[in-house]
């Protein structure tokens, strides 16, 4: 499509062009919901074969320098958007001269550098945890009142990478040569009672629709499970959602972010901010009305926002590397428990650490979806005995009955 044939007004109606920078797992499950909508996806990336391209309509392997490439991807679609963050804001000036470009350049450059985030949190006077930023070992030994604490590089940090928990002030100075960069943050360490997230739209019209908050919990500082309800109390989940809004109308964010918050006590505090759909949500395209995925395509193509109400009670648990490392992962094993739902992003290799799927469990409760997803999980892995899937299966045959005749 040419750039003068372009719609102007912001809405981009289903048979449109969707680009996507990016080609990881949130871009795959944006495609599949936009696909469900009628529109067509081009993805954007330096990969082959990526999650997301595997259920594009169009491929792209380009470097995010490459002006020209950039232009010509541009060129294509009705409107840009992202999958993750660590993008060079260049790409989407580039990217913005020639089609609509949701999040914008204001949200980007706040949420990819953890000061500048920390920075506008403190100026919004939104509660978050102490920091310091530090650009050298000296910084680092002043802000040392702050220990325990998390020394954080300012960039390029995702579960938990480029983080260092410095318990006492012996260990500043390693801490600052291992972590090997020439600007970060220490955070004082939280004793939280629990992490939380709010998942939240804002369309071009400026309308807003939050999911209620959903209860996480990280295992290595990378999200292990999340479900929905959470456990926060309704005062402080209405609180975290109007953080959410606040910081969304202040870098007028166009498109799905997610909020993440500890809870201690009676206070929240914001851990961080992530200005797209995020891991904890993947809940909602079983659990909920309206996906974080499909919210994110209505959001970016100026459509009204869907419903966020939650449908039953659901859990996530992460699939990682480690999880189908060991022969031949046992998917009938945890399909067979008829209230689990297996997503796999087509990765090829299994490594470590790298988020290869999810599962997702639905049941009557929090304590049976957690159980059930946690159980599934277990199922998969080699070697694990067959009496533990009969029982699961028995068990979550049994709760499904009772929500269809009781
Ligand atoms: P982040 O990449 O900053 O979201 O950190 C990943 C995880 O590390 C968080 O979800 C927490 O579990 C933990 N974490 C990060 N920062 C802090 C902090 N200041 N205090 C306590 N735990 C933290």
């Amino acid at each position: 499509m040419s750039t003068a044939e372009k719609p102007k007004s912001g809405l981009v109606l289903p048979g449109g062009t969707i680009g996507m920078l990016g080609s990881g797992q949130l871009g795959r499950m944006t495609t599949i919901a936009a696909k469900y909508m009628g529109y067509r996806v081009h993805v954007f990336s330096p990969d082959k074969d990526s999650p997301a391209g595997q259920v594009a309509d169009v491929e792209i392997q380009g470097d995010y320098a490459d002006t020209g490439a950039l232009e010509a991807f541009a060129k294509q679609v009705d409107v840009v958007t992202l999958e993750f963050e660590n993008l060079p804001v260049a790409a989407l000036e580039t990217a913005g001269r020639h089609a609509l470009v949701h999040p914008g350049i204001a949200t980007l450059s706040k949420t990819q550098n953890r000061s500048l985030e920390k920075n506008f949190l403190k100026q919004q006077a939104i509660p978050t945890c102490q920091f310091q930023i530090v650009r050298s070992l000296q910084d680092l030994k002043l802000a040392q009142g702050l220990l325990p604490g998390i020394l954080k590089t300012t960039t390029d940090g995702y579960d938990g990478k480029g983080q260092i928990v410095i318990r006492d002030p012996a260990e500043i100075e390693s801490a600052w040569q291992s972590i090997q960069t020439s600007e970060a943050i220490l955070e004082s360490f939280v004793e939280f009672d629990f992490e939380f997230s709010v998942v939240a739209a804002r369309n071009s019209a400026g309308q807003f629709a939050a999911y209620p908050a959903i209860t996480n919990e990280h295992k290595n500082q990378i999200l292990d499970v999340s479900y929905s309800p959470s456990n926060l109390d309704a005062g402080l989940n209405d609180k975290a959602i109007e953080i959410t809004r606040d910081i969304m109308e202040a870098l007028d964010t166009i498109g799905v972010l997610c909020v993440e918050f500890f809870c201690c006590g009676d206070k929240i505090l914001v851990n961080e901010i992530a200005p797209r759909p995020h891991n904890s949500g993947h809940l909602t395209i079983e659990g909920h009305v309206t996906s974080q995925f499909e919210q994110q395509v209505r959001a970016v193509c100026g459509l009204p926002l869907g419903a966020t109400c939650q449908k039953q009670p659901v859990a996530m648990a992460n699939l990682l590397g480690q999880h189908l490392n060991d022969g031949q992962p046992h998917w009938d094993r945890a399909l067979s428990m008829p209230g689990v739902k297996v997503h796999l992003y087509g990765k090829a290799k299994a490594v470590a650490d790298r988020k290869m799927g999810h599962l997702v469990a639905l049941a009557e409760t929090n304590a049976q979806t957690r159980a059930d997803a946690l159980t599934a999980r277990e199922l998969i892995a080699a070697g694990e005995s067959a009496d533990a899937g009969d029982r699961a299966v028995r068990r979550n045959v049994s709760t499904i009955v009772k929500q269809l005749f009781l």
